[in-house]
């Protein structure tokens, strides 16, 4: 979006006023609803950092400026009739107040957008293994060796099976949550991501069709 698209707005049918969705450029949820004027859109675009207009407060409201949670400015789209907003941001922490990721709560989201927390996951654990800092247990895992991590796999499946046999839903999804961090660790060793596994299922689904 270019700050001389602006103009072209539908800004008199909300009285100056367009709802921005703001979405989370990393794994697409929604993170909450606001209001932007020009110049909130105009400071936005400008800084990088997203503002509204706060009807509460009537004032321009940048996002995080007490709580330091920003939202960055990733992208920003205007839709069919020109009278919303749609902005994706990186956010820097929680964005709701209440302390949730969305204000819509931390349970929204469809399996395709939860999965790309594995991404993240796999970026968390490449850092622990390249910084090795104290404590860690990849850290230490990572120092034991394939062969430990290997060890690991197999522990935590039996136990998959186990809870799926004998236990709660909660436990085995515990158990189950376990064994994809060992498996991805595993992967790593070998060069691999959870990306080559993906990549298999799909070319077998490709193959069947
Ligand atoms: P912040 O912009 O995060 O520094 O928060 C400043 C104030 O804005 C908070 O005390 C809340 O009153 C309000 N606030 C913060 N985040 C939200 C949100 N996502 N939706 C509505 N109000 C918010
Ligand atoms: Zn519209
Ligand atoms: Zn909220
Ligand atoms: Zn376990």
């Amino acid at each position: 979006m270019k700050l001389d698209q602006i103009e072209s707005f539908d800004w008199s049918k909300g009285d100056g006023l367009l709802p921005a969705v703001v979405q989370d450029a990393g794994n697409g949820k929604v993170l909450m609803l606001g209001y932007m004027n020009r110049e909130a859109l105009r400071k936005t675009l400008g800084e990088k950092r997203v503002t509204f207009y706060s009807r509460s407060k009537q004032r321009l409201w940048t996002k995080g400026e007490t709580s330091s949670n920003f939202l960055h400015l990733v992208d920003a789209a205007i839709d069919c009739d020109n009278d919303t907003l749609l902005i994706t941001a990186r956010p820097d922490g929680p964005t709701c107040h209440n302390g949730t990721d969305s204000c819509f709560g931390d349970d929204i989201g469809t399996t395709a957008t939860r999965l790309a927390f594995l991404a993240r996951l796999e970026s968390v654990i490449e850092k622990r293994v390249s910084e090795r800092p104290e404590g860690s247990y990849t850290a230490r895992l990572w120092a034991d060796g394939p062969t430990r991590m290997a060890q690991k796999v197999g522990e935590e499946g039996v136990e998959v099976a186990l809870a799926a046999v004998t236990q709660s839903n909660d436990k085995l999804v515990g158990e189950a949550a376990d064994l994809l961090f060992h498996l991805t660790l595993l992967l790593k060793s070998r060069q691999l991501s959870l990306g080559h596994v993906v990549a298999e299922l799909e070319r077998r689904h490709a193959a069947k069709k």
